[in-house]
């Protein structure tokens, strides 16, 4: 028999786990899929979970991040006062060309701070447990695991039916690097693969540290070590397609995971000495980057309509966005890159705000801005 939901999310990493939450909240059924058997098993359960903010002048992309940390910095307080780990970051200049640019970052700070050392101390710097808030934001959220979406398909009645399965009115792909459920060409990921690592010390860590890596506070103690987490290294196997993920062990081999290793430690000895260092355990994951690095959150725009309907789209013409076609009751969240425990929060909620009240969704993260830069280029492509 066919089971009906009002919305199923597909991707049980953290930003399908927020829209989850946030579509709970408002009294909508949901059903949260992965292929996976648990919650943060992609690249959430890698993620060394770091909030921190982003210095600089300002651009589209920090003011999100901002806004973002501001936002999911008092979201995850209300999960209770032990979920956000609240110890504050220092951040260290790399080198002194970066040292120069921290000084001329000191007019751009969104957030309070004073200078430690040889960096800044931003007292909103925290780190979060992956497996505890996903845990705590899908409480009240219907699951299934282990359970490989193959297969999305529009039905007459409006409706999309899974793996001839499950239907859905509203589906929302929260899928990380696997974006292959939609054949819609601009809609890209870029994998940007990395590991990070819970190491047990004799050093106690006070605060987060980030320098050329970041270093956290004494996460837990056993018996009488301390275990901090260190991360992230970062690779792009641009060889590889998406077929190739699920053969990790493949490309990201034994021998990286060990070359990482060992640099993520000197990195790590460079800000603060790790004394009597052993690894305990070591994550690798993908963090899903969009080819600008902006999110990519809202309606899929249906490109084989949309250019039927406005042909000289490919010629370079200017289409207001309202003219486009976009696919109905179909949405991601995608593209969070290397802050998705920053920016998920804050995007799932303006979905949702989206996908229930109608509400408006920031431009800059709309997808329609790489269906234009696609098409652009379509004849190009297509010669
Ligand atoms: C080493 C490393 C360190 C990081 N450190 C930080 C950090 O300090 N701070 C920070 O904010 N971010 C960090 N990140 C980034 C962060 O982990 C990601 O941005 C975030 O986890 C992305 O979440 P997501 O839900 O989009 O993707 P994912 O967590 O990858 O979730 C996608 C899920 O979709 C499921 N899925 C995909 N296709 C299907 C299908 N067809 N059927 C069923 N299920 C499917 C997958 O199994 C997966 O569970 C780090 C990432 C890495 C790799």
């Amino acid at each position: 028999m066919i089971k009906e939901f009002e919305n199923v999310v597909i991707g049980a990493g953290i930003a399908g786990c927020c829209v989850s939450y946030f579509l709970s909240k408002k009294n909508k059924s949901v059903l949260l899929i992965d292929k996976n058997s648990d919650l943060a098993m992609g690249a959430s359960g890698a993620a060394g979970a770091f909030l921190s903010p982003l210095l600089g002048k300002p651009n589209s992309f920090k003011n999100i991040v901002t806004n973002a940390l501001g936002f999911s910095i008092n979201f995850y307080k209300t999960f209770g006062d032990d979920v956000l780990n609240s110890c504050g970051v220092c951040r260290i200049p790399k080198d002194s060309e970066d040292r120069d640019k921290f000084q001329t970052y000191k007019t751009f700070m969104d957030f309070e701070y004073e200078k430690l050392e040889d960096g800044f101390f931003f007292k909103i710097g925290s780190v979060i447990n992956p497996k505890t808030i996903t845990s705590l934001l899908t409480k009240d959220v219907e699951k299934q695991f282990n359970y490989k979406v193959t297969n999305i398909e529009k039905l007459e009645d409006g409706y999309w039916l899974i793996n001839d399965e499950i239907k859905t009115k509203n589906l929302i792909l929260t899928t990380g690097i696997n974006t292959k459920l939609i054949d819609e060409k601009y809609f890209t990921i870029r994998p940007v693969w990395g590991q990070k690592m819970d190491v047990e010390t004799s050093t106690t860590t006070n605060m987060n540290y980030h320098k050329q890596c970041s270093v956290s506070t004494v996460l837990d103690n056993k018996n009488g070590k301390n275990i901090i987490s260190i991360g992230a290294t970062h690779h792009r196997f641009e060889n590889k397609k998406i077929e190739d993920i699920d053969n990790t062990e493949e490309f990201y081999t034994k021998d990286i995971i060990e070359e990482d290793a060992k640099h993520l430690l000197n990195l790590a000895n460079d800000i603060i000495k790790i004394e009597d260092a052993n690894i305990l355990d070591i994550k690798v994951g993908a963090r899903a980057c969009s080819t600008d690095y902006l999110p990519i959150v809202g309606k899929l725009v249906d490109s084989k309509k949309s250019i039927k309907e406005h042909p000289h789209l490919i010629n370079g013409s200017f289409v207001n966005d309202d003219k486009l076609s976009f696919y109905d009751n179909l949405y991601v969240l995608n593209g969070v890159g290397g802050r998705g425990f920053v920016l998920s929060s804050y995007l799932a909620n303006m979905l949702v705000d989206n996908i229930v009240d109608d509400e408006p969704i920031l431009n800059e993260v709309l997808p329609n801005r790489l269906f234009k830069r696609w098409v652009k280029k379509y004849k190009l492509n297509n010669c």
